[in-house]
């Protein structure tokens, strides 16, 4: 036993060592390191405690540090090799990437890993990494130790002093003495009247435990890098943590596996290990002593509580505890064997006598028992002795027992005799025990003592404020020891050992930095900056959780109607929060709300730890990009399709890499905003997994064209423009047009005189304009044959070209300088509207000579000035016609000149009456009193077509939000300005051509028929009044109208109805008979598909299916046609018209269809029992053959239709010369007359007449000619255009690739 106190003694060791040693923490030096656990140092020199350091010659970089341990020797030892190492070069890496101002950063700490502090929430990580746990910081540890209010004392007994008698045989040896102390370290609490076994030390190597943690170990090579967190000395290359950060290992290691063991029967002891260095510590629970603390505490009090009269309350208590202690020694030493009668006086005033006084004595082991035979006093109680004889079991164990309270007894007695004053005079007893108390050996061993880690930083306000008190101990530490910097450090210490926690911690360091606000002290900026930063890492509070739920929806209140729980999936969130991102858009702060929606997904993803939300999140958020951004930054429209984005975004990634991040970004605003899987998938495998079906890119195959918008009608006629051999070949080689050729100073007044196109002159401008239209088309052409993708994009240029006329461009301009537009505002930002600058055009217009660079941004989306459209469209826009002549619309066959607008509107009623259904097409009001100057045509070579009834339009506002050219033009109307642009554009001004119809230009050579039309009075009457009322007039014509109503006609029944129909002109019923004259060798027949039903005031799409075949014979609606033959199938005609008439009566009248109708009532009124009518039998029997007769009559009725149609078709079934063969077949798909999807059907002509391709977009696909020519009733995807091609005349070219064979022939 070493003399002298052994915390002084630990002190001196540290400031005395002057050997090469590293300080181990201060330990009680009761028992040599030597022999405790069986590591003999002294030999061996195990563990880095005693590993002899030499320290580098100057600070070095942490990154240097793997030089040191390449050499190093501690890697033999312990089974680990160093290459964990990489921990702190980790440390290193990730310090230059975090930023370095960051208050994160400040903080002396080790071991943090970046990526594991984002994805604390990732379990696999977590398991990966496996992290200790949650962990304390040395001064509660401290208190956790042990009672904080204790103290723990070392306990060393002194020689017995010689006594008077000599020793008797069973005197305790000096060996027994000490041993009566349970264990060297084991160190005595008053308060407990117990042992704390506990003991520290720094070791790389761990004492044996008792099986595998439950928490994982900290990472012993980190561990093993340094001594000791505290002490200047331990760390060989610094401060790199503020503290020690312990974690707990409960019952982890077996006291009686200890060097020396603990004897004193089953005793586990927790372990605490720093997990930054090798310091560690092991505790027992206290160990009772032998009496129980309740009996020797009501001892005690008892006393103080009834002092004795000469003596002071605490002077009683020692007295009475002397005496129990005289009684244990002298039993022990003098063997003192009589019994106590506890009646006698003098047992009375030491102890007294009480059943707590009794239960004191049994636990001493002596029994309360009547005086033994002899004695004064028969019956007397007496306390005997216990024996004390180590022979035999019982007394060896009393002698332990007693030995055991005897020491206990003598500490208590001398910690409880420390406070003299209260004794006073009172002359104690001499004790035989020397205590030190160890507090501050064991705080310095752990790092807790105040000289290590001061205790005076809390603000006043903070003291003895209870609310905080489970927010430090979360954290891991005492309000006592707070410093921000150990605030931080306990912060990010539990972080970085307990990610799975992150957010209980974040939150705790909140409360108490809220507390401190509360409180009005002064929150130091770092924690301020701390609680910013980790923020700014997503750290929330379970407030914040619950308010991001709330946020996306959830909740009692939430839009969702549900709670966010385990049962909700991960899916559902995902559509909550998308659903409110895209709502979020109709709100004005849709910003700051798309911004709120995201930090809720990811607090919510976070705080279920779900992988598969914060991919979604990531990849989905965009940042607080706005589409308009978003469309611009792509510098797209916004109305552009998604394999026109998805090219132009590669595009654009492949022009500026730098930029990529950005352009994703803005793509995946876009996939957003509209909602698209497609932009979603590409986003998430980099793939475009296409519009979902499979694009066939083989050479042979034509190509496709990418969609611009809602422009698939505008593709489906360029193919057909492609497939047109002889118009193809015309405009190839106006490719090579460019500015220079684009000079309009050549086109004299002359020239331009000597031209008509669509009936009037064209201005330079026009010319300007078609050109570039053609050349950008012959680009696409070039393309379309070249072009190794399976797809072509044609240039926004030339959709706009195509679908805007130059007459709504120039009334555009014209509007737009009225209203003083200046291309100034258009730049400034805040004046754009969100149309248009989403709607910027993808390419670059203003580089076109033919649009003027200031045009407002309006024109180029051919915004079109037409107010008030409507369901009498074609009024508003013959009016115009007629009121300027410059503004006609091009129609290729409206050749009328102004003078000829009256023939046109004649023309036009005639037609757009011939409807006899009671759905009926537009029709125009007459004109009043000019109806019979109407009809006369003398002089009239030309009358304009009828321009088919348009479909009622949308307000212009709507549609330009929605669509890209301002609103989804007609079909015809488009064709005809591209066919007015080829044709002006390839105007002949070297030629002398100046007629109309000369058949220079492919154009009128490819597509125009001339017909010979005649009005005859409908009544008899007429005719003998009026003989010149026989009108007749010859025109040309591109396109044959066939009105789309009913069901149950064929091709031929429709033109036939084109070519003889009644029509009324100013009030009167005419007849109109039409002749073909001359045919082209392309014959457009189109399917006028919108009606206008008159009680519904709405245009509507008919579907009814038009049935067609692969060939058709137009010898019948010749001129020439046999007059005999003529006549006879136009009665047949007439008789099958009746029967039509009839049968649609019955089936569509208003309350048609009668059949069912008769037979609905019948049913009805035989079942009904609501009211009380009389029963009719004979009522409902007539009914029901009411509608029985009607069933008849429509089997006849169409019976006989089905004849008659025979009929006709035997007149003219040997008059087959004017064949033509179907080349192309125009399908709209869709109810509505003015949406809708367009695609296109051509034959593969010349070499495979029995093949078809299917253009649907970019997508080009070998169809079979079922599908062509397939029944579709019931489908809304039915033709609206069908071309034929004269049989024998080589038009159509389908395909038209690059062929290197013929290609390269010819070239050269
Ligand atoms: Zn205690
Ligand atoms: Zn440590
Ligand atoms: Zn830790």
């Amino acid at each position: 036993m070493t003399q002298g106190s052994p915390s002084s003694s630990g002190l001196r060791q540290r400031t005395s060592n002057a050997d090469n040693r590293p300080k181990t923490p201060p330990r009680p030096t009761a028992i040599s390191p030597a022999t405790f656990y069986g590591t003999d140092s002294s030999s061996r020199k195990q563990g880095s405690s005693y590993t002899s350091y030499i320290p580098p010659d100057q600070f070095r970089e942490p990154e240097l540090v793997e030089d040191t341990t390449a050499n190093n020797t501690w890697d033999s030892w312990g089974g680990a090799t160093t290459t964990d190492w990489g921990e702190s070069n980790d440390y290193t890496a990730n310090a230059a990437t975090w930023d370095e101002p960051s208050i994160l950063r400040k903080i002396t700490i080790d071991g943090r890993e970046e990526d594991e502090e984002l994805h604390w929430y990732d379990a696999d990580l977590r398991a990966l990494k496996r992290r200790p746990g949650p962990g304390v910081l040395p001064p509660l540890l401290a208190d956790i130790l042990h009672d904080p209010d204790h103290a723990l004392y070392s306990v060393s007994t002194q020689p017995h002093p010689p006594l008077a008698t000599s020793p008797t045989p069973h005197t305790p040896t000096a060996d027994e003495v000490r041993t009566a102390i349970p264990h060297p370290n084991a160190y005595y609490c008053r308060e407990h009247n117990g042992w704390v076994l506990l003991l520290w030390r720094s070791s790389t190597v761990l004492p044996p435990l008792v099986k595998d943690p439950e928490a994982p170990l900290p990472d012993q090579a980190r561990r093993r890098v340094t001594t000791s967190c505290v002490g200047d000395d331990e760390q060989p290359f610094g401060q790199v943590n503020v503290t020690h950060h312990w974690h707990r290992y409960e019952k982890a290691v077996d006291a009686t596996k200890l060097n020396p063991p603990y004897s004193h029967g089953d005793l586990l002891l927790d372990l605490y290990l720093c997990c930054q260095c090798s310091t560690y510590c092991l505790v027992s629970d206290v160990i009772p002593g032998v009496i129980p603390l309740p009996l020797m505490d009501e001892f005690t009090r008892e006393k103080i509580a009834n002092p004795a009269p000469d003596k002071s309350p605490r002077a009683t208590a020692v007295a009475a505890w002397e005496t129990v202690l005289t009684i244990l020694d002298n039993r022990l030493w003098r063997d003192e064997k009589r019994s106590l009668p506890i009646s006698r006086n003098k047992f009375r005033t030491k102890i007294g006598w009480n059943e707590n006084v009794a239960q004191v004595f049994d636990s001493l082991g002596f029994p309360l028992e009547n005086l033994s035979q002899g004695a004064q006093k028969a019956g007397e109680l007496a306390l005997h002795p216990p024996p004390i004889d180590s022979d035999t079991p019982e007394g060896a164990a009393s002698r332990k027992k007693l030995l055991r309270a005897w020491v206990e007894l003598s500490a208590w007695l001398v910690i409880f005799e420390k406070n003299k004053e209260a004794l006073k005079s009172y002359n104690a007893m001499v004790l035989h025990a020397q205590v030190d108390c160890v507090r501050d050996l064991y705080q310095m061993g752990i790092g807790a003592h105040v000289t290590q880690i001061s205790r005076d930083g809390l603000p006043d306000a903070l003291q003895g404020y209870t609310a905080l008190d489970a927010s430090w101990k979360s954290l891991g530490m005492t309000p006592s020891m707070y410093t921000w910097e150990r605030l931080a450090f306990a912060y990010l210490a539990q972080c970085r050992c307990d990610p799975a926690n992150t957010m209980v911690y974040f939150s705790h360091l909140v409360n108490i930095v809220n507390a401190m606000i509360n409180l009005r002290i002064d929150v130091p900026d770092e924690l301020q900056k701390l609680i910013i930063e980790e923020r700014e890492r997503c750290r929330f509070t379970p407030e914040d959780c619950a308010r991001a739920a709330s946020t996306l929806g959830f909740g009692r209140d939430g839009e969702l109607g549900v709670d966010l729980d385990a049962d909700v999936d991960d899916e559902f969130i995902a559509q909550a929060w998308r659903s409110a991102r895209q709502r979020a858009w109709q709100r004005s702060d849709a910003h700051t709300r798309r911004a709120a929606l995201n930090d809720a997904l990811k607090i919510v993803a976070e705080a279920r730890g779900s992988k598969a939300l914060l991919k979604i999140w990531s990849e989905e958020k965009g940042s607080g990009m706005s589409p308009e951004t978003a469309y611009s930054t792509l510098d797209v429209p916004k109305e552009v399709d998604e394999a026109m984005l998805l090219a132009i975004y590669s595009m654009r990634v492949e022009d500026q890499p730098s930029q990529a991040e950005r352009m994703r970004e803005a793509l995946s605003v876009i996939a957003e905003v509209t909602n698209s899987e497609r932009l979603r998938q590409f986003l998430a495998t980099g793939a475009d997994p296409g519009d979902g079906t499979t694009v066939n890119a083989s050479p042979e195959m034509p190509r496709g064209l990418n969609q611009l918008g809602n422009t698939c009608y505008l593709n489906s006629l360029l193919q057909y423009f492609y497939t047109i051999k002889e118009l193809r070949d015309a405009i190839t080689p106006m490719a090579t047009t460019d500015a220079k050729s684009l000079d309009d100073s050549k086109f004299t007044d002359e020239d331009l005189r000597r031209h008509r196109v669509g009936g009037r002159l064209v201005t330079r401008r026009e010319i300007m304009r078609s050109k570039k239209f053609v050349s950008l088309l012959a680009d696409l052409f070039w393309n379309m044959k070249m072009c190794e993708n399976a797809a072509v994009t044609p240039a926004v240029e030339l959709a706009k070209l195509a679908l805007v006329t130059s007459q709504d461009e120039e009334e555009d301009e014209t509007e737009a300088d009225k209203a003083g537009t200046d291309s100034s505002n258009d730049t400034d930002a805040t004046l754009v509207d969100d149309m248009a600058v989403a709607a910027r055009p993808a390419f670059d217009c203003s580089s076109s000579p033919l649009q003027s660079p200031k045009s407002p941004s309006g024109s180029v989306l051919g915004k079109r000035p037409r107010e008030a459209e409507s369901a009498m469209d074609v009024d508003a826009r013959s009016q115009t016609m007629s009121l300027s002549p410059r503004s006609s619309p091009p129609t290729t066959d409206s050749v009328a000149s102004s003078k000829g607008h009256e023939a046109t509107s004649f023309i036009e009623e005639a037609i757009a009456s011939s409807s006899s259904s009671s759905v009926m097409t537009a029709k125009r009001p007459a004109e009043g009193a000019n109806a019979d100057t109407d009809v006369e045509m003398k002089d009239e070579s030309q009358v304009a077509k009828a321009p088919p009834p348009l479909p009622p339009r949308k307000a212009r506002q709507t549609d330009d939000s929605v669509m890209m050219f301002g609103r989804q033009h007609d079909v015809s109307e488009c064709m005809d300005n591209c066919m007015f642009q080829i044709e002006t554009a390839l105007l002949d001004f070297q030629g002398m051509a100046t007629s109309d119809d000369d058949k220079t230009s492919p154009v009128k050579r490819l597509f125009y028929g001339k017909k010979r039309q005649r009005l005859i009075a409908l009544s008899p009457d007429d005719d003998a009044r009026h003989q010149s009322s026989i009108h007749e007039k010859e025109d040309l014509f591109s396109h044959l109208h066939v009105n789309v109503a009913d069901e149950g006609f064929d091709l031929y029944d429709g033109l036939a109805r084109y070519f003889d129909d009644v029509v009324e002109i100013g009030g009167m019923k005419k007849r109109m008979e039409v002749s073909l004259v001359d045919l082209p060798p392309l014959l457009q027949i189109q399917l006028q598909r919108v009606q206008f039903n008159r009680e519904t005031q709405q245009a509507y799409k008919s579907q009814a299916y038009v049935k067609f075949g692969e060939t058709i014979y137009m010898d019948r609606f010749l001129d020439s046609a046999n007059p005999e033959k003529k006549a006879r199938s136009k009665v047949i005609f007439a008789e099958l018209t009746a029967a039509r008439e009839r049968i649609q009566h019955l089936t569509q009248g208003k309350h048609a269809p009668f059949a069912p109708a008769f037979a609905n009532v019948a049913d009805f009124l035989s079942k009904q029992d609501v009211l009380d009518l009389p029963s009719d039998e004979g009522f409902l029997s007539s009914l029901r053959s009411e509608g029985e007769l009607i069933t008849e009559q429509l089997r006849v009725e169409r019976e006989k239709t089905a004849q008659l149609k025979a009929q006709i078709e035997d007149i003219w079934k040997d008059d087959t010369s004017a064949a033509y063969e179907l080349t192309s077949v125009f399908i709209h798909r869709g109810s509505s007359p003015s949406w809708g999807h367009y695609f296109f059907y051509s034959r593969n002509l010349p070499e495979h007449p029995d093949s078809w391709f299917k253009y649907n977009d970019s997508d080009v696909s070998a169809v079979s000619k079922d599908e062509v020519l397939a029944d579709t009733t019931g489908s809304t995807a039915n033709p609206y255009m069908l071309v034929f091609v004269r049989k024998g005349c080589d038009a159509i070219d389908t395909v038209h690739r690059f062929n290197p064979e013929i290609d390269l022939e010819e070239a050269t």
